[in-house]
């Protein structure tokens, strides 16, 4: 089959848009596949940092510093979407950004990424734009309680969010937002949390991982397991959510679709990130291709890996607090053969600050989420 598409060859240099866990994981896929790996952040001596062939630190909005280094590169893609438009703009007057500067555009903001689900028919919870007070007690009244007030920009983790559940919290929950626009999102009492990463290249091939299923504690990630627990059918309408997604924003490289499954066994689709996600850590271990992988494939325009899953997998995040006594304890939980760890090199321990993760396989879901549950409970007992 000949293309007119020239793909970036092995021994070519990708650059990453910021430096943590996800561009270091990218880095070493890269790597394997003998690219060379340039990040640039604003940060120094950080976990991407440690894998890449350059690190370079410097601020996303020094235009001309960001043109450099996209003249050092074949291709930007990123690993952290809140990047100013004006950087991508200016590293792809040089090189090829993918995804590119548009999907950045559509989803670090949720009520673009939502009203853009909502214009082209995805299955969205009802939302409202809050700009006042007065906006955020007719979306009340008009969509009821309870609901979810979240900062329109630059949220992640539950950061920036509130629950509103009655009419006399909104003075509080408008002050949260310190000003910043906002949305209120009505309330999903869901069944369960899921997941599809998916990869889409430039002529068009698509593949889905498998839908992974997430239990988040104070609204970050805490285990991911697949295969999901849901019908193959819902399965299937969830690979097919994102494939829509993805070729409505014309996607180039990897995004993941964050679903919810609600009590009626309905798809809603919570949000959207243009990269590699937390909940498809467990690819590394468990698939034919890693999520990281595939985004080297996508955006250098290679075909697409397998996405099929060898094994029932599960995967446990390591946060900060795990360190708060002494180093954790890595031999104890490494006793259970079948489990994997993989370290950030982040040399601080914050609370709450992903500093790694455990990932196990078994014959069953259920027995690899026991499996890397037991392993970080060795961790500190
Ligand atoms: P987000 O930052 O939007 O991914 O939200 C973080 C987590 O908060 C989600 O994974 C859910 O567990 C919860 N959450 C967010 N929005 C809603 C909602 N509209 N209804 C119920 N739970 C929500």
């Amino acid at each position: 089959m000949s293309s007119p598409i020239q793909p970036i060859l092995p021994g070519a240099t990708i650059g990453v848009l910021g430096s943590g866990q996800l561009g270091r994981m990218f880095a070493i896929a890269a790597r394997e596949l003998g690219y060379r790996i340039i990040t640039y952040s604003p940060e120094n001596d950080t976990p991407t940092g440690h894998i890449a062939d350059e690190e370079i630190s410097g601020s996303y909005d020094d235009l001309d510093k960001i043109r450099a280094f996209a003249r050092k590169v074949q291709v930007v893609t990123f690993e952290f979407e809140n990047v100013p438009s004006a950087t991508t703009k200016a590293a792809a007057e040089i090189v090829p950004v993918r995804p590119d500067g548009q999907v950045l555009h559509v989803t670090q903001h949720r009520l673009r990424e939502k009203s853009f689900l909502q214009e082209n028919g995805f299955p969205v919870t009802p939302f409202r734009r809050i700009n006042s007070l007065e906006d955020l007690q007719k979306a009340v009244q008009e969509m009821g309680l309870p609901g979810v007030l979240k900062t329109a920009s630059f949220g992640y983790d539950g950061k920036g969010q509130v629950k509103v559940t009655d009419l006399e919290k909104c003075k509080s929950a408008f002050e949260n937002l310190q000003g910043a626009e906002g949305i209120y999102e009505a309330f999903v009492d869901f069944e369960k949390e899921v997941s599809v990463v998916a990869a889409r290249t430039l002529n068009g091939q698509f593949a889905a991982f498998p839908v992974f299923e997430n239990a988040h504690a104070n609204h970050i990630l805490d285990v991911t397991f697949a295969p999901a627990n849901i019908s193959p059918q819902l399965a299937q309408e969830a690979a097919n959510l994102a494939a829509g997604i993805l070729e409505k924003l014309n996607v180039v490289g990897l995004l993941t679709v964050e679903m919810f499954l609600t009590k009626t066994g309905k798809l809603l689709v919570n949000e959207l990130a243009p990269r590699t996600h937390n909940s498809g850590h467990l690819t590394i271990d468990a698939c034919v291709t890693s999520q990281f992988e595939q985004q080297v494939r996508a955006v250098c325009g290679l075909p697409l890996g397998s996405t099929e899953l060898r094994q029932p997998a599960a995967m446990a995040n390591l946060l900060g607090h795990l360190w708060k006594n002494e180093e954790p304890h890595w031999a104890a939980a490494l006793e259970e053969p079948f489990v994997k760890l993989h370290l950030y090199g982040k040399a601080q321990a914050r609370t709450g600050r992903k500093m790694g993760h455990l990932t196990a396989i078994g014959n069953s879901v259920g027995e690899a989420v026991e499996r890397v549950t037991k392993a970080r409970h060795r961790l500190v007992h």
